[in-house]
């Protein structure tokens, strides 16, 4: 393979990179070369250890369509021990999340290099040489969307996302509604633990490494989700996507609408040349509001007395109404009521909230 020249190369196949190749595609850009470190099998696996839920909103918002939705989510359900549960209506898919992305892919007739990102850099004329497993190749525009630990972001901008969080997913037999379940309790550094339906027969959990057990014979696996996005996700030429970018909410944790979404905007700099304009929409997009974060760090504080004291005002059916006088009365609890609020409003789109203790 070495020696390879493209207009635009991608680094990873995960939601990101596919998303890119495929709108590259949409946008008339046709020498676009992905190139992916895992062989088909393993990339299955690396992309199946995932909750494998995605909002209508974000894939309305990425601009795809998949026939791999496997369930429909209808709502989400956070619980905290005895001291409450509160149900959100949503809309939303499991997704089939290796088939939607080999779907993608396909469509986007990029061309594919199975081979592993050693280093990048730019050239003195313009563009970038990568040095890859299999070889060389040289490019005019990169796009880094290998995710949490991106050789590119690495090799280019010299930046990292706040924290790396690890977690363990496991599939195991049982049924489930079309739920999203969330328990989370004090001392779990701002995460939680899940429950979420996925294909026929099977559920998916899910927990932060160390803070629970690993189901016996399930098909489990770890990886990290990045949270804190970086000062700048673009440069002359590079793009920062999806994970790489560390657009995961830091919130609930999502990454795969933030990829999808990202994507597709990172293709459309690409071809336009406006690098500061991704940057700027990074910046400006509610999705990814540095609020999230503040949220996070303030609720990675808080005791179960906090839980049980936030949870309280909202009992019974809540409403904005009783979400402002919630916020009236406790005011410490201001950020992570707000970001909530945002992230059901601009990730999700809001159907109706239910409330119980
Ligand atoms: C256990 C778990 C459960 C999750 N559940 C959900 C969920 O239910 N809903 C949700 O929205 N989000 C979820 N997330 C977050 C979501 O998985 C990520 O945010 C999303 O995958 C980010 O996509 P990406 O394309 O940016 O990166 P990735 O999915 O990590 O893809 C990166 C790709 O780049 C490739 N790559 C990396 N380095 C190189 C290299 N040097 N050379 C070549 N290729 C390279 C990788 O092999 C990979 O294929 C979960 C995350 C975890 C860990």
């Amino acid at each position: 393979m070495d020696g390879i020249r493209c207009r635009v190369l991608i680094v990873g196949s995960g939601p990101a990179g596919a998303s890119a190749a495929y709108h590259l595609s949409r946008l008339g850009e046709k020498d676009v070369a992905v190139i992916e470190r895992l062989s088909e099998k393993a990339h299955s696996r690396y992309h199946s250890i995932c909750g494998e839920a995605v909002s209508d909103k974000s894939l309305r918002r990425a601009g795809i369509e998949t026939s791999h939705a496997v369930r429909r989510v209808e709502a989400i359900e956070i619980s905290c021990g005895s001291l409450g549960k509160t149900r959100i209506s949503v809309r939303g898919s499991i997704v089939d999340r290796p088939k939607m992305l080999e779907e993608i892919l396909e469509r986007s007739g990029a061309k594919r290099i199975r081979a592993s990102l050693r280093s990048v850099s730019r050239l003195p004329e313009g563009g970038f040489i990568a040095e890859t497993s299999a070889g060389t190749v040289v490019c005019d525009i990169l796009i880094g969307a290998d995710g949490a630990h991106s050789t590119v972001r690495k090799c280019i901008f010299g930046t990292r996302p706040e924290q790396l969080v690890p977690v363990i997913n496991a599939v195991v037999p049982g049924d489930s509604d079309g739920t999203l379940r969330f328990s989370v309790k004090a001392g779990d550094d701002g995460f939680y633990s899940w429950d979420f339906p996925s294909s026929a027969g099977r559920k998916s959990v899910g927990f932060r490494k160390g803070s629970g057990e690993i189901p016996e014979d399930s098909n489990h696996g770890a990886r990290c989700i990045p949270i804190g996005r970086l000062p700048h996700a673009a440069q002359e030429g590079c793009i920062l996507a999806g994970d790489a970018a560390g657009l995961p909410n830091p919130l609930c944790y999502g990454g795969i609408g933030a990829a999808l979404i990202s994507g597709s905007r990172a293709a459309e700099a690409a071809v336009s040349g406006d690098w500061r304009g991704y940057d700027s929409w990074i910046d400006h997009d509610r999705m990814f509001d540095r609020r999230f974060m503040d949220a996070h760090s303030s609720f990675s504080r808080w005791t179960d007395g906090d839980i049980q004291d936030a949870m309280r005002p909202l009992n019974g059916n809540a409403t904005i109404l009783k979400g402002f006088l919630a916020i009236l009365r406790h005011p410490k609890y201001a950020r992570v009521y707000m970001a909530c609020w945002m992230g059901f409003r601009f990730g999700w789109r809001l159907v109706l909230i239910s409330i119980r203790i």
